[in-house]
């Protein structure tokens, strides 16, 4: 085993012990760096659903652009080793990625050509908006959650145990084509893919599954309170693809929590609205009682409470995140953000006043309707904040996306949003107390094309771009 992985695992508290001699090995490839898949809780729930049945083994592997060859993580194996190559995709870039992993073991061709084995498939929520990207590549596409779906395909997968030819894994592809939940490429119809929903969430709790301090969440145990969001700004995929906003019950989070406690003392509350979650105090109070340090992934500003507020600061966080998304009223209450500047300095104050000196702000430009004002008003919120706190501004771009009321959007000229950065820069770099980043524009432009492309789409910009 290299060094790469073994120090890794050497930081790793409560890595699962891999059952030897189980009839499929699966490898949950995460097609970006250690840090950014053990990050994701997507990433701990279908490690731990694979590994959970006694027919499977399920190890993971991670990309390094550095590294030559992949290996998965636990023991050290080549992909081809591999009866499944299962990757887990967040973001539409990182189906370069997917594609540089296919390369580098020589499988980057149609899934129709390929012999019986590895099985390719895939799952994520880039997905739910968009199916057909690597429809070319994959023997099937899970769609919307998986908590349901992956069961079934093990179960599945138990009654075929000897796929040796084309004809049997066509037959196996076959049974899910016209599942909720599954995009079976060749055999389902790309127009009647629905996605699966968890009926109910308390059945399937999802948490960290192991610890490390290797992760933008160093040593936190992750709990995730809830799914879907109450609110429904124009431009977020969260309502479109998440189905209805729903809460877990306090008694499930309150053992969960027990558990993480048990590992480590920080706690991370991870929700599309942490703050709306409807018995946050309750559940706040109880960290408290249990002397945890609590972190939480999302802050609404109208609903977050003074009682949170105070317990982040006592747990030491000296940074909270707020997504105002436009700098002027105006702009984000058309947005459906139905928050005033006024409101936002206010929690800001108060965050403050119990401690909290360091705030990010996320702001998105390109918006429909955007004018001169509204990156003008970007400038005046981050200097009226940067009065009370440090102000991290990020500057991100509107990028339409499917299902959504903005689907229909054209995205900004290339020229008018390096204006608008430009300007933005030249401001910000002035004001005293401020940090930013700026998106990238080329970046925001491809994941764009990928969030609507059509399964020919990649084939055709890799064959343009020698990719
Ligand atoms: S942007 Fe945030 S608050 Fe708005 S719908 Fe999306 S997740 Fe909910």
């Amino acid at each position: 085993m290299s060094r790469y992985h073994s120090d890794y695992l050497a930081n790793e508290i409560n890595t699962l012990v891999l059952k030897k001699n189980a009839r499929f090995k699966i490898a949950l490839i995460y097609p970006n760096s250690y840090a950014i898949g053990m990050s994701n809780l997507g990433v701990h729930s279908v490690y731990d659903l694979f590994n959970q049945s006694l027919d499977v083994v399920c190890e993971r592997v991670f990309f390094d652009p550095k590294k030559k060859q992949l290996f998965s993580l636990e023991t050290g194996q080549a992909l081809k080793a591999f009866d499944i190559l299962a990757f887990s995709i967040s973001y539409e870039l990182d189906y370069f990625n997917f594609i540089k992993i296919l390369k580098q073991i020589d499988l980057l061709i149609d899934s129709t050509q390929r012999t019986v084995r590895p099985l390719i498939i895939s799952g994520g929520i880039v997905h739910s908006f968009n199916h057909l990207p690597l429809a070319n590549y994959c023997d099937l596409i899970f769609v919307g959650e998986a908590e349901q779906s992956i069961p079934l395909f093990i179960k599945t997968l138990a009654e075929f145990p000897n796929i040796n030819s084309l004809r049997k894994k066509n037959d196996f592809l076959q049974i899910f084509s016209n599942l909720d939940g599954f995009f079976v490429p060749g055999f389902s119809d790309p127009q009647s893919v629905k996605p699966c929903f968890v009926q109910d969430l308390n059945s399937f709790p999802v948490s960290s599954k192991i610890i490390t301090k290797d992760t933008e969440f160093s040593n936190t145990f992750l709990v995730e309170i809830s799914r879907g969001c109450p609110w429904n700004c124009k431009f977020c995929v969260t309502a479109g693809i998440c189905g209805a906003f729903r809460p877990r019950s306090i008694k499930l989070l309150k053992q969960q929590i027990e558990q993480g406690l048990s590992l480590t003392n920080k706690i991370g509350l991870v929700g599309a609205a942490v703050s709306d979650y409807p018995q946050i105090d309750e559940l706040v109070a109880f960290l408290r009682e249990k002397a945890a340090k609590i972190s939480v992934s999302s802050l609404r500003v109208e609903t977050v409470k003074s009682i949170l507020l105070k317990a982040l600061a006592e747990s030491g966080q000296n940074t909270i995140t707020f997504a105002p998304e436009a700098g002027s009223d105006r702009l984000r209450y058309f947005l459906n953000k139905k928050i005033s500047n006024k409101q936002i300095i206010q929690i800001i104050s108060t965050a403050n006043n119990f401690g909290i000196r360091k705030v990010k702000l996320y702001f998105m430009i390109g918006l429909p309707t955007e004018a001169e004002e509204d990156i003008l008003a970007i400038i005046q919120l981050v200097e009226a904040v940067s009065k009370i706190v440090f102000v991290k501004a990020s500057i991100g771009i509107f990028v339409p996306k499917p299902k959504t009321p903005f689907a229909d959007q054209p995205m900004a000229d290339k020229n008018i949003l390096l204006k608008k950065i430009k300007f933005l820069k030249s401001k910000l770099a002035l004001l005293k107390d401020v940090d930013f980043n700026t998106a990238n524009i080329k970046e925001a432009k491809i994941s764009h094309l990928l969030s609507f492309a059509d399964e020919n789409f990649l084939k055709d910009y890799l064959t343009k771009n020698q990719f």
